[in-house]
This record gives structure tokens, sequence and C-alpha cells, in this order.
């Protein structure tokens, strides 16, 4: 459960959060939530960027401030790594309350949600349409891909499903 998630999370790094561009393959579901906000996590995540937009204003000013004065403050630079550590400190609580949230949904719809938009699909039929945002439900990639992702997670709902049945 620790780690679910985690391969995702490694995968964002802040330029694709500012650019809102997605790394390559990654499920657009999961990628929404990480730039939409709307929670805590996402919350986090808009204060990490800001403190990272902070840090390049501030190294801006500080460049200019060199050219005109010849040398900074000691203090400058600590304040701008302070304000680096601290951006990327902010990113990794919230990537992670988000893993863990997305991880809840998941389990909640035994890992059947759209990759597209991250609506749940249980009750809808494979090789239909999501009834959200259209997007073909291919149940197969669906399960491959989640799994992928978030093991513990769906081995734990399997283990409840057998549970119940058995
Ligand atoms: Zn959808």
């Amino acid at each position: 459960m620790a780690k679910d998630g985690k391969t995702l999370n490694l995968r964002i790094q802040p330029h694709h959060i500012m650019l809102r561009r997605r790394p390559k393959g990654m499920p657009k579901a999961y990628f929404d939530r990480i730039i939409g906000g709307g929670s805590r996590g996402g919350l986090l995540i808009w204060l990490s960027i800001s403190l990272l937009f902070l840090a390049y204003a501030y190294a801006i000013f500080g460049l200019l401030y060199m050219y005109r004065a010849a040398a900074v403050p000691q203090y400058w630079v600590l304040v701008f790594i302070g304000l680096l550590v601290s951006s990327s400190l902010v990113l990794d609580v919230g990537k992670r309350r988000i893993a863990s949230a997305f991880a809840t949904e998941l389990a909640a719809s035994h890992g059947f949600v759209c990759l597209e938009c991250g609506y749940s699909l249980v009750g809808s039929e494979d090789g239909g349409t999501c009834s959200e945002c259209n997007a073909p439900i291919n149940l197969g990639l669906i399960r491959t891909t989640w799994y992928e992702y978030f093991p513990a997670t769906l081995d734990r709902c399997t283990a409840e499903a057998r549970g119940d049945a058995g």
C-alpha cells in the first residue's frame, strides 16, 4: 500500500505540472488529479509550484543584484536552497496524498476506473464506453494498467472479494 502510486509519482516532475504536460503513457485520470486541485493534496501541489516560482524569481533578483553590486549577501544562497528544498518536500507530500486518495477510489471500484477521466466504471460493460467521458472501455487494459501502479491495493481487493465469496 505504501508503495502504491509511487512509480507514477516519481515520473511527475514540477515542469509537467507547470506546463500541464502529462508524462508519456501516464493515465490521464491520475495526472488530472495531480494538476486538478480541489483536494488537500492538490493544494499542497499548488503550494509547491508557488514556492518553486518564488525560488526562480528570487534567483533572477539575486542575479540582477550581483550584476549591480558584484556580490550577494551570504544568506541569499541559503534562502534560495531553502525555497527549493521546501518546494520539493511539499510536492512529495502532495503527491503521496493524491496517490493514497486514488488508491482508496480504486479499491472502492475494484480497479474498474476509467483511465481517461477517473470515473468509476462499476456496472459498465467491457467494450462499451465510459458514461462520463465516452472513452472506450477495455477492461483488460484498465485492469493491467491500474494493477501495474497500485498492485497492493488491488491485491487487497481481490483477497477481500475472495473472502466474501468463500
Ligand atoms: Zn471516462
